[in-house]
């Protein structure tokens, strides 16, 4: 399956943000800092609740 981008909701502080589902670091929310996504090598462990993929 290609690299796509998710659209996803932090968990923490419903701040939404579009993430890249297989990221190389870990990504964290650009509001409070929260884990959004953790870099696994593979596909990342995604935190928050996906709202949409993005193609
Ligand atoms: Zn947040």
């Amino acid at each position: 399956m290609a690299s796509e981008f998710v659209k996803i909701k932090c968990a923490d502080c419903g701040n939404e943000q579009i993430v890249f589902s297989k990221p190389a670091t870990t990504v964290t929310c650009t509001v409070c800092g929260a884990t959004l996504v953790k870099s696994t090598g593979g596909k990342g462990d995604i935190k928050g609740e996906v709202l949409e993929v993005l193609n």
